[in-house]
């Protein structure tokens, strides 16, 4: 008899990777066979990171968990999932500021294919409020940002801003 596998999954935009996604990623990798990560190239959030970049930075995080892989993907996330022979879409949720656009979209993208369900984790509390936006934020003016990203990431983000405009290499051509 063949099981199916469970396929699950993530998208983002990644730009940086956080302790909040991690932990969602590590959720989500417990209620799935497979959890594919989708990294978007959502040219509208001008990028610090190249989708290139960013790809590099998850496979290096996820190193430790087998079950869980990245790609890019620049589709529709229902074609994506499609593709990926996915069941579940996860995403994650904080407080009420992604509630009304997670819920509309998860509504609209019922609408395009009812076979794939779209699941809301919740991160550690501790780590709820961390967001890409801001880390990247508080790194432009000097803050530490060490208790919101993994260690190999901090280093990346100095990286990025110790060699200039904190803007990827690419973003203009994403
Ligand atoms: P997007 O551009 O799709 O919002 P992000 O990279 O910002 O991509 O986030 C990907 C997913 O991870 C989204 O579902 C987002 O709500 C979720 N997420 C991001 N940070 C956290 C966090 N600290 N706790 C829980 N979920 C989070």
């Amino acid at each position: 008899m063949t099981v199916r596998q469970r396929i699950g999954v993530y998208p983002g935009t990644f730009d940086p990777l956080t302790l909040g996604h991690l932990d969602i990623i590590r959720r989500g990798a417990n209620l799935v066979d497979r959890l594919v990560i989708g990294v978007t190239t959502n040219p509208a959030k001008s990028p610090m990171f190249s989708v290139a970049e960013r790809l590099i930075m998850v496979e290096r995080e996820i190193a430790d968990l087998p079950s869980v892989s990245v790609v890019e993907f620049d589709s529709l996330l229902m074609d994506f999932a499609e593709r990926e022979g996915a069941s579940l879409i996860l995403r994650g949720l904080r407080a009420v500021a992604d509630f009304e656009y997670e819920y509309q979209m998860a509504g609209m993208n019922q609408q395009l294919n009812d076979r794939i369900e779209t699941v809301f984790l919740m991160a550690d509390v501790s780590l709820q409020p961390i967001a890409s936006r801001l880390v990247k934020e508080i790194a432009r003016y000097g803050g530490a940002i060490n208790k919101f990203v993994p260690p190999g990431v901090a280093a990346d983000v100095a990286r990025r801003l110790e060699a200039g405009s904190g803007a990827s290499s690419d973003a203009a051509g994403e």
